[in-house]
């Protein structure tokens, strides 16, 4: 059975198969969780990602984890909040819908997600978290290489709001 964690910490310091990262669609590093992952994995990762030619919203693509612990970066683009009625929960969905795809197409076991789209971007931190909770929950129900899937709460609003849904 695969395993639903929550964890309040720094999603660079994670030894897991794969980090997600949230990132912009350049994927040439930003500010938040985007700007420490590539702090801490190195010069190499914005090269790998400059070959990659962006991302767009709501998708998610692959890169090696560098000097992180964790093997790979899914680097995805969550939506940014504009009220509500301009797609936001249909992107963010896709976000974690595209990025398990991923971890699934490459068979790996343990998987970290930060807070997609709740920092710079502005997603109201109730909704963006039914949303997190809800599509991994629907990937778990199906056949998979996932055992470990943790989502990694920098702040204590969102750490608090993660333990009471999923424990
Ligand atoms: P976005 O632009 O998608 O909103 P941010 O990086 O601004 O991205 O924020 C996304 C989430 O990542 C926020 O909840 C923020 O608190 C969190 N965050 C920032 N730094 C880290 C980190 N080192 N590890 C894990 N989460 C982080």
């Amino acid at each position: 059975m695969a395993a639903i964690r929550v964890i309040r910490g720094d999603i660079t310091k994670q030894s897991v198969d794969a980090i997600i990262n949230a990132a912009n669609e350049s994927l040439l590093g930003g500010g938040g969780v985007d700007g420490a992952i590539h702090r801490a994995a190195g010069p190499e990762l914005l090269a790998e990602c400059r070959a990659l030619h962006g991302c767009k919203t709501g998708d998610a693509k692959l890169t090696k984890g560098y000097r992180l612990p964790a093997k790979y970066v899914i680097h995805t683009v969550g939506p940014v909040w504009r009220g509500g009625a301009h797609g936001e929960s249909d992107l963010l969905a896709s976000c974690y819908h595209r990025s398990l795809a991923i971890a699934q197409e490459k068979a790996l076991v343990s998987i970290a997600f930060p807070n997609i789209s709740t920092g710079i971007y502005g997603y109201p931190k109730d909704k963006a978290a039914e949303i997190a909770i809800s599509s991994v929950r629907q990937a778990l129900a199906q056949p998979t290489s996932l055992q470990d899937v943790v989502f990694i709460c920098f702040d204590a609003e969102n750490y608090d709001r993660y333990k009471k849904q999923i424990y």
